[in-house]
């Protein structure tokens, strides 16, 4: 390249001839450059495929596939079981806001009631994470008032809890809500003794006890036999040969009306249970937190 950018100092006469040879020059380097690199990636193929020999023949490696979480399949499965029945699922949001979560609900501000469940306040006076589903009756009547309801309401809930074996601070909660004209405390019973028959087998026997929730009136809590010994009285029942599986009562009158329902024309009934709970027990589960932590060792067994 210094010749060429020499040639204007090169005398007239002889500028072709050192140009010409100069290009000469330029075009050999060129072409030993090209024939030399092909050279040296051909050998360095070579190289490779001597030392680096693909055996056609081993057995593929199986991908890891994932599954579905214990938790979302006895969801599927109490979905299956109220489909059957003639529930719909209603699903609500996370966030909710104090009035839905409470006030509407019939638990005040400052009542004690509150003290049932601790919650997770956002930076945003009066919008919280729901500590249950049951902000979703009051979403569903606004929306289905005056006609008939049978739904579900399914999804996370969060309590500010002492993280244990036995308590986390965010759990699935399904709940159940019919409202009507005539909807008594027997059709509850019916309803739910139907539901732990499908649930839990043929026979399994059920009982209610009596309980306080503030958006029922009256409560109650419904136990199933214990179908791990058979009502004999084992570990998981701890001894009483009864396992508690749910929540429920007739809506409370106040509820009804912030729903929408005149309470002298119609009545209806909920009940709420825990779907982890509910795995626990089916899969002998021993503590509460493997559900979340998302351990693939415990996810994989599933
Ligand atoms: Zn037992």
């Amino acid at each position: 390249m210094q010749i060429f950018s020499g040639l204007p100092q090169v005398p007239k006469e002889l500028r072709p001839q050192v140009g010409q040879r100069a290009n000469q020059v330029k075009q050999a380097l060129e072409a030993a450059l090209v024939e030399r690199g092909g050279a040296i990636r051909q050998s360095s193929l070579e190289h490779v495929l001597n030392s680096e020999r693909l055996d056609v023949t081993l057995p593929g490696r199986k991908p890891i596939q994932g599954g579905i979480h214990p938790a979302t399949q006895t969801l599927r499965d109490l979905y299956a079981i109220f489909a059957e029945m003639g529930f719909q699922v209603y699903r609500t949001r996370d966030v909710e806001t104090d009035e839905y979560n409470f006030e509407l609900l019939n638990i005040p501000a400052y009542h004690p009631a509150r003290d049932m469940w601790d919650t997770f306040y956002t930076t945003t006076p009066g919008v919280i994470l729901r500590t249950h589903t049951s902000p979703g009756q009051i979403r569903v009547m606004r929306e289905y008032c005056p006609d008939p309801i049978r739904v579900v309401l399914p999804g996370m809930c969060y309590r500010y809890e002492q993280v244990s074996a036995r308590s986390e601070i965010q759990f699935n909660q399904l709940e159940l809500m019919v409202v009507g004209r005539n909807i008594t405390l027997g059709d509850m019973k019916g309803t739910l003794n139907d539901f732990a028959r499908r649930m839990f087998g043929e026979n399994a026997r059920t009982r209610l006890r009596p309980s306080y929730f503030p958006f029922t009136e009256p409560s109650a809590e419904m136990d199933v036999e214990c179908f791990i010994c058979g009502g004999k009285g084992c570990a998981i029942c701890k001894g009483s040969g009864w396992l508690e599986i749910m929540g429920c009562g007739m809506v409370h009158p106040t509820v009804l009306q912030n729903g929408g329902y005149d309470p002298r024309e119609f009545s209806g009934f909920a009940a709420g249970l825990g779907p982890e709970r509910i795995a626990l027990l089916r899969h002998r589960i021993e503590d509460i937190r493997y559900f979340w932590a998302n351990d693939v060792r415990f996810l994989e067994q599933f």
